[in-house]
Parts: structure tokens; sequence; C-alpha cells
């Protein structure tokens, strides 16, 4: 299953860093007071919230279209680019192209509310209803593929959609370069592989932890089965984390097996509570998935006491409505 064909290198994640140079902001990695003096380590907070979409799936979908535009030419790509991501890598997607001058269509279920469909197509995709599930959207998106020639740009399971995750891994290496460790949120491994592929190739010794949800965590049963498995989504305050990895997996499994240390699940109440310390404490709001590091730390004990970690913080895709709901289910 796994082709060492796609292997994710250093020298594609500095090429998908020069291609996504001015288009993809250089977010800060900024210590947090409070959460250095809570844990008695030094926390870096990665703050992707800072991209234009309010995520960091900017950078893979980026530089998957500029690398297309370079290796093929525009032509190729006339047809547009197509996806069918109801969250961040929809709204990716759509700003990606439309700033490299490509037609882009995000195919999403009538079920998808239209405050999303919305965010979408503000980012200058063509947002097209088809079906009533995310398979019929996603069959759209392969008939649009065969029939029309479009390009599929998928979220997580390509190495040029790796490497440019894996640019987070560079800037933080030249940010803070005697890193102990990493925490990051685990769903199709897209993030974690590539920035565990940019730490373990500049510095072996620094520590990739990989957090998922405590059901539904599709990687995480991947890895204990040995091969990719399917699980049931469910609801979570981490709605960007849920999802499968594909049963086809082509790069994404082998390469999160290679480059994680560690893997922790976290609960509900413990990614609540980390959303509204985090709004507290630093005064910005982020999403679920994005809290989860700080979840881990604060549920599993992590020993983490006179190290230095990084926690990224990797998107803001959150209501008022939810952030209510976190508030509720920890009464603060
Ligand atoms: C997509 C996403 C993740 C997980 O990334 P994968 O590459 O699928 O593992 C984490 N946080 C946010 C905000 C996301 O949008």
């Amino acid at each position: 299953m796994y082709d060492s064909a796609h292997a994710v290198t250093l020298a594609e994640i500095y090429a998908a860093r020069r291609r996504i140079a001015g288009r993809v902001t250089r977010t800060p990695l900024v210590r947090s007071g409070a959460l250095s003096r809570r844990f008695g380590a030094e926390i870096l907070l990665k703050w992707e919230t800072c991209q234009p979409t309010g995520a960091f799936k900017l950078r893979g979908a980026t530089n998957m279209i500029s690398a297309l535009l370079e290796e093929r030419g525009r032509d190729s790509l006339a047809a547009g680019v197509v996806t069918a991501s109801t969250g961040n890598h929809g709204r990716a997607v759509a700003l990606a192209a439309s700033r490299l001058g490509i037609p882009a269509v995000v195919c999403l279920s009538r079920l998808v509310p239209e405050h999303k469909a919305a965010a979408i197509a503000e980012f200058g995709a063509e947002v097209v209803r088809v079906g009533e599930s995310q398979d019929e959207a996603f069959g759209e998106v392969e008939r649009r593929v065969a029939e029309r020639g479009m390009t599929l740009i998928p979220p997580f399971d390509d190495p040029l959609i790796v490497a440019g995750q894996g640019s987070i891994g560079l800037e933080l290496m030249e940010d803070a370069p005697d890193l102990d460790r990493v925490i990051v949120g685990l769903s199709g491994g897209g993030l974690l592989g590539g920035i565990g592929a940019a730490v373990k190739a500049i510095r072996p010794a620094t520590r990739v932890t990989g957090v998922s949800l405590s059901r539904g965590a599709a990687m995480a049963e991947s890895l204990t089965a040995g091969h990719p498995v399917a699980v049931e989504e469910v609801e979570s305050l981490a709605d960007s984390l849920g999802g499968g990895i594909g049963l086809d997996n082509r790069c994404t499994f082998a390469l999160v097996s290679q480059v994680m240390d560690d893997h922790y699940r976290v609960s509900e109440s413990a990614i609540a509570a980390a959303m509204v310390d985090i709004l507290a404490h630093e005064k910005r709001l982020v999403e679920g998935a994005a809290a989860v590091g700080l979840a881990a730390l604060a549920e599993h004990g992590l020993d983490v006491r006179g190290r230095k970690v990084a926690l990224i913080l990797s998107g803001n895709a959150v209501s008022l409505e939810t952030l209510d709901r976190a508030r509720a289910m920890i009464g603060r």
C-alpha cells in the first residue's frame, strides 16, 4: 500500500515554502506567560489562526496548486480545481485558487448549513450543492474530475499538501531551534506528517506528539490496526478533527507512523476547558481542534517541566454558539 515515492522530503518542504512565500502568512510563535507558569515549562503558541482563512490549510492548498501550475502549466488547470470540504480546506482551496487566477468549485451536500457555504463562497469559490451526504458531494467531485477535466485538491493525502503544511515545521525550527516537543492535532495526518517530516529531518530529538478525539479517531485506530480503517463519525467540539483517513491512504498513514513519537486522546470537556483557557488568557478565540494540545497537557499531565514545548493553534472556525456550548459544558 505504501509507496516510498510518496514520502515527503525536507527538500520538498523547502520547495513548498518557496512557492507559498508571499501568498501565505508566516505565523508568529509567541510564548504564553500564563501557560508557561501553569505547566512549569516554556509554552510557545503557533498562531495559525493568523492565516487569512483562519487556518493552516491554506499552506497545503497553495503549495499544491502552485506546484501544478509550475509543473504542468496554466492550460492544464484551465478547467479549474475541485474539492468537497465543508470547512477549513474548502476555504483554503477557494482563496489559494482565486489568488492564483484558477477557477475553484467546492461541492457540498444540501445538508451543510448555509453559513458554511457562504464562508467558502466568500473566498472566491463556486459552491455546488448536490446530494444529501458528504459521500454524494464527493461523487460530484469525481464526476467533475472525470468528465470536465477538473483537478482534485485533496485535504491531506498528497505529498504536496503535506509539504505545504510542513512549512510550519521549518518556521518552528527557525524560531525555536532548541524546541523539545511539538504537540499537534491529528486527523488525516497532513498537519502532523508535514511538521514531523520537517522537524525530524532538522532536529530528530524534538518529540512529536499527536492528539486526537476520544472517539472517532481514524488515524489512531488505523495505527493500532496496522492498516487504514474506517471509523464512525461523532459530534465533537473539535469538528475539524473528524472524518476518515481514506481506506486507500497512500501518504499520511505511513508518514505519521514514522514521525509521531506518542499520541493522546482528549475528552470533550478537556477540549472545552482548553478553548476557554486560551480565550481567557490569550484573548483570542480558537476552534476545538486547535485547543487539543492544551487539552492533552491538562488532561494527561504530560511531563513537560523545564521543557520548551510548541502547541499548534491550527484554526479559528468556531461560532459564538459553539463557544457557549463549550462554556456550558464546564460551567465557566
Ligand atoms: C484539518 C485540520 C486539522 C487536522 O489536520 P490533518 O492534516 O487532517 O491531520 C487540525 N486543525 C484544524 C483547525 C484543521 O482544519
